[in-house]
């Protein structure tokens, strides 16, 4: 059965003062527009976790400010059996232009696929009535599209992920995917180069956002950002006083108590050592290994360079969709251990408590604020939240050029591309030149900043969300 998100609305109004008058008046506007088109009517997101990744980083924030905005957003995730995980993340991967498992993806699948969805939409119906919007993210819930079309929902199917150079894996995801999508209305993807052929007359494209206001992107001080690294053994730093340490999304302040579950291996990186940080859920497309190998390139080429590299990711039980997690992690840890040892005392791994998702928000804050290097190594790449919330806080950041990063990342104006992803070399140098000319550094990083403040806020994504709204409509 799908179950319910409910988040609490939010008003735009904390938008004003980053804002001038002329946008703060579009803003309005949209908002005025949006509740017009949707009057009596609900928008429904549905997608298949609550937690971990960037899509149930980004929904909760986007649908805070349009409930706040007056109109009537929901979100309901559906569940799944094991087995039907497995197939959406193989297809996740196909989309990606990746194998994955290599696990076929035929007849037997589609019948597994179609039941778990035939059950979530038959729950769905109970709720969702007549000229709803309802919004389905990525392939896990494309299969809904046909059900709630026909009980008259204005179906639009998001999808987060995409390849910029369409292989036979990718033909395969859309052959698979095809018979739900044909119910789709439209369909967003985050760049032109992801729209296949078969959506390509009833496509747009809206790039996903950060929120500025949220937890792991509000304004956080140096010191109280090493002082959530020292009580968390994060960064061997003497742990500060109880103070409150980040607030909470209500207002409230609060600290973070928890030890963090740390896959300890070696020591924590001394205080005053630059890191290098990459924040990412345990997916082989993430290249966690291929961080940790460029790094030990860096180190190994400089013997004199002081750095620490930290990897950190969700505990791998919490993304209830992705089952390859664990042994992604597992297998991490046995590149680390195959290191030599000077390298494996600069390599740490930290899988994040997601208990407390505002307390584990307030982590990867303070672990993107402290870090002198954030880095996101991903062999394919949709869009890459994290990098995007690095740069909001003027880090100088190091991407592969593939997928969205390569939109969100102009190279050598607000951080560094690296061509070919599977380059080690070329990684490195571009660790060591960030760590090696703080001019440079600063420079790409007040760049990010104002790149992210025009193109990647929830104020330009409302505006792209209104146009859609209003397309349907026509
Ligand atoms: N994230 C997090 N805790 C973690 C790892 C990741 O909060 O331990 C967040 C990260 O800050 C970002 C999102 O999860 O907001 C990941 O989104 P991204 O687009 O980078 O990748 P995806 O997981 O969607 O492939």
């Amino acid at each position: 059965k799908p179950f319910e998100v409910h988040v609490q609305g939010r008003s735009l109004a904390c938008f004003q003062p980053e804002l001038t008058e002329a946008e703060w008046e579009a803003l309005q506007a949209h908002a005025a527009q949006a509740r017009e088109h949707m009057a009596g009517r609900t928008v429904w997101n549905v997608n298949s976790t609550a937690r971990g990744g960037g899509v149930a980083e980004m929904l909760p924030r986007m649908l805070a400010y349009a409930r706040g905005a007056g109109v009537d957003t929901r979100w309901m995730v559906v569940q799944g059996t094991p087995a039907f995980f497995r197939i959406t993340k193989r297809l996740h991967h196909a989309l990606h232009g990746s194998r994955g498992d290599g696990s076929p993806l035929g007849p037997a699948e589609r019948a597994c696929y179609d039941e778990v969805l035939r059950d979530n939409a038959e729950e769905l119906l109970v709720l969702v009535r007549p000229g709803d919007v309802v919004l389905l993210h990525d392939p896990q819930t494309a299969g809904l599209a046909p059900t709630l079309a026909s009980a008259g929902a204005r179906v639009v199917w998001r999808c987060h992920i995409g390849c910029d150079t369409p292989d036979e894996e990718v033909e395969r995801a859309w052959a698979f995917l095809a018979p739900g999508l044909v119910a789709a209305r439209l369909a967003v993807f985050s760049r032109a180069s992801y729209v296949p052929p078969l959506l390509a007359d009833r496509s747009v494209v809206i790039p996903p956002s950060i929120d500025i206001f949220a937890v792991k992107n509000q304004p956080m001080a140096p010191e109280v950002a090493s002082a959530i690294l020292g009580h968390t053994g994060l960064v061997a730093l003497a742990p500060e006083s109880p103070a409150p340490v980040f607030t909470r999304t209500d207002g409230v302040p609060a600290h973070v108590s928890r030890g963090v579950d740390i896959v300890r291996l070696g020591s924590a990186p001394a205080p005053g050592s630059p890191l290098v940080v990459q924040v990412s859920r345990w997916d082989p497309l993430k290249d966690p290994v291929g961080v940790l190998r460029g790094f030990s390139l860096l180190l190994r080429d400089s013997p004199g360079l002081c750095a620490d590299l930290i990897l950190a990711g969700p505990s791998v039980a919490s993304v209830a969709d992705d089952p390859e997690a664990a042994a992604t992690l597992e297998n991490v840890i046995a590149v680390w251990r195959e290191q030599p040892r000077f390298l494996r005392q600069r390599v740490h791994l930290a899988s994040l408590p997601m208990v407390d998702p505002e307390e584990n928000a307030a982590i990867v804050n303070a672990l993107q604020r402290h870090a002198a290097v954030v880095v996101q190594k991903s062999l394919r790449e949709g869009f890459g939240l994290t990098i995007t919330e690095a740069m909001w806080k003027a880090r100088p950041v190091v991407a592969s050029a593939v997928g969205g990063l390569q939109d969100q990342v102009r190279h050598e104006v607000d951080g560094l591309l690296v061509r070919d992803p599977a380059a080690l070399p070329e990684f490195a140098a571009a660790l060591r030149r960030l760590l090696e000319e703080p001019v440079l550094a600063a420079r790409l990083g007040t760049e990010a900043h104002e790149h992210v403040r025009l193109h990647y806020t929830a104020v330009r994504h409302l505006k792209d969300l209104v146009a859609l709204l209003e397309q349907l409509d026509a």
